[in-house]
């Protein structure tokens, strides 16, 4: 790897590190703020760029980046610049992912699903069935972070029961940010009196 992801995302207030409870519920010493890393466009131009080489050098063909919104827009917008092809997005309306604004797929267009994190896939998944009910064809998936729950393709490792990517599709990554998880019975931080935090539920 030529690039130190993870302090990139560390120098960008990305990685917290402190008492966290997850989406999942359970707690953790570190958190990724995701949309962090991208607040600043030449750091997210950087960062597209060597997810584009990756994907390049597998030699996938790909026609169209699509994000599922909100997260994955920015890095499917940049991911698509990075790799001069046409980036488009999905979104949710009244609880199920569609294709709006004008937006169109063609049948057999070749569409790479790019979220600016892979937790378990879910939503990713969610952006890859619209497409393929539209005609289109999903040939991969992409994110900026991958949270460990799947493996990226060359990987060699075995993807945990949680992921819902499928198996026969590339996944591309910049880096696995696997993270130590406690229930919170279990939590050593909660047992040695710390509180722990909700982030982004300050505020917002
Ligand atoms: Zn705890």
């Amino acid at each position: 790897m030529s690039m130190d992801v993870e302090e990139i995302y560390k120098e960008a207030g990305a990685l917290l590190e402190g008492h966290f409870i997850l989406s999942s519920g359970n707690h953790s010493n570190r958190y990724l703020q995701s949309a962090k890393v991208l607040e600043d466009p030449k750091r997210a131009e950087k960062l597209a760029v060597e997810l584009a080489k990756q994907i390049r050098e597998s030699g996938l063909q790909v026609d169209t980046v699509c994000a599922p919104a909100l997260g994955g827009v920015l890095a499917g917008y940049e991911l698509a610049r990075a790799l001069g092809v046409r980036s488009i997005f999905v979104e949710r309306k009244e609880g199920q992912m569609q294709l709006r604004r004008g937006f169109e797929v063609q049948p057999g267009e070749k569409i790479l699903i790019c979220e600016d994190i892979i937790t378990t896939g879910g939503s990713a998944m969610e952006a890859a069935r619209i497409i393929e009910e539209l005609g289109a064809e999903v040939v991969g998936f992409a994110a900026l972070a991958n949270r460990g729950f799947c493996t990226r393709s060359g990987s060699g490792k075995e993807p945990k029961p949680e992921c819902k990517l499928p198996a026969d599709k590339p996944f591309f990554a910049l880096a696995d940010f696997e993270f130590e998880m406690y229930k919170p019975e279990e939590c050593p931080m909660c047992a040695a009196g710390s509180e722990a935090v909700k982030p982004g539920s300050r505020g917002n």
